[in-house]
């Protein structure tokens, strides 16, 4: 098997298809990684209402639409994990969990994010079985159900108004009084008859046999404790960035985004690699904005290796 190539793209979601298809025009030899389906967070999308040119589509059925543009440009696929990536002199180094190490001139990370977990016992095991990292995705399993939300962010406050539309009565939980999202859906939360805001509360056990029956919450003041019985639970706290094997340095912000220095070139603190999509730093995250930064990042590595 082939291991050393001009330009590796790691991630095969909007943003690495973006630039893989830019890349495959210009000719340049390369190749585009992936760990798990194509497709990326498309995959988890009910429904995609805004993507340039296409109607209304379940996320599902757009990813394979924007796979088969991979398959059918005969770009290189290699099915595996970028474990570490460092660099060397001029070369980066890509070591995979099943391909050995692979090399390149010029390099894009476009591994996208992952939802951060609670940490809380049997929080694995009770994943589809009440519950759900994405409320938008998976909130008319609840339909005139009871559920419970974590989280204080825009994320948190958003989907809660989302299942207070679909569910019988939604209990939004967050471990400080004031919340971080904006005020506007602060106050729009607020108004809604069948949301109980319990605050300054922390999730404590998830109570369940196999599938979610009460969430254990306490005080974050007295220590007190409630249980409440709910048939869905959505842990709405925020997004890691999938970054965990950059090693190099002056690449990762403190928060483990990948910020890039121009988003006319949209490089990295490093040399000749790049980045693209939701890995970076930002606040929206859409399907046709990480496309768009990935065909941005391919010319940018096609003038690179033109040096
Ligand atoms: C529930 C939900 C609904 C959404 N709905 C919409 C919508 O309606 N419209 C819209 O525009 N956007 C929507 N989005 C957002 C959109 O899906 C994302 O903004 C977009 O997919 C980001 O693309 P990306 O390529 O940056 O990252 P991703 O789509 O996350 O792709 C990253 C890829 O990199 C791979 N990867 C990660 N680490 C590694 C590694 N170490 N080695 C190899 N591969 C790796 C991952 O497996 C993944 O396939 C939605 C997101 C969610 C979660």
């Amino acid at each position: 098997m082939k291991s050393n190539y001009d330009a590796l793209v790691i991630g095969c979601g909007p943003a690495g298809m973006g630039a893989a298809l830019a890349l495959k025009k210009a000719g340049v030899d390369f190749a585009i990684i992936e760990k798990d389906a194509p497709g990326g967070k498309v995959n988890i999308a009910p429904r995609v209402d805004n993507y340039p040119r296409q109607a209304p589509i379940p996320g599902p059925d757009l990813a394979v639409l924007l796979f088969q543009r991979i398959i059918d440009n005969n770009i290189e696929m290699i099915q595996d994990e970028v474990l570490s990536l460092t660099k060397e002199g001029e070369l980066f180094h890509l070591k995979t969990k099943f391909s050995g190490e692979l090399t390149a001139k010029v390099v894009l990370i476009a591994t996208g994010t992952k939802e951060r977990k609670l940490g809380l016992e049997h929080e694995d095991e009770m994943l589809g079985h009440g519950l759900s990292y994405c409320a938008v995705c998976d909130g008319h399993f609840f339909k005139d159900k009871d559920v419970l939300v974590v989280g204080g962010g825009n994320v948190a406050l958003k989907e809660t108004v989302y299942l207070s539309k679909l569910c019988k009565k939604v209990y939004l939980v967050h471990r400080r009084n004031e919340f971080r999202g904006d005020l506007k859906y602060v106050n729009e939360v607020k108004e809604l008859p069948n949301v109980e805001i319990i605050t300054p509360y922390i999730p404590l056990e998830i109570i369940c046999d196999d599938k979610v029956k009460a969430i254990r919450l306490q005080n974050r003041e007295d220590n007190s404790e409630r249980t409440i019985e709910v048939q869905g639970f959505f842990p709405l706290v925020g997004q890691d960035p999938n970054s965990n094997f950059v090693n190099i340095e002056n690449v990762k912000n403190e928060w483990g985004t990948i910020p890039y220095t121009s988003i006319k070139t949209m490089e990295t603190g490093c040399p000749n690699l790049f980045v693209a999509g939701d890995v970076t730093p930002r606040d929206l995250r859409q399907i046709y904005l990480a496309e768009h930064d990935g065909m941005v990042a391919a010319n940018s590595m096609i003038e690179a290796l033109k040096k």
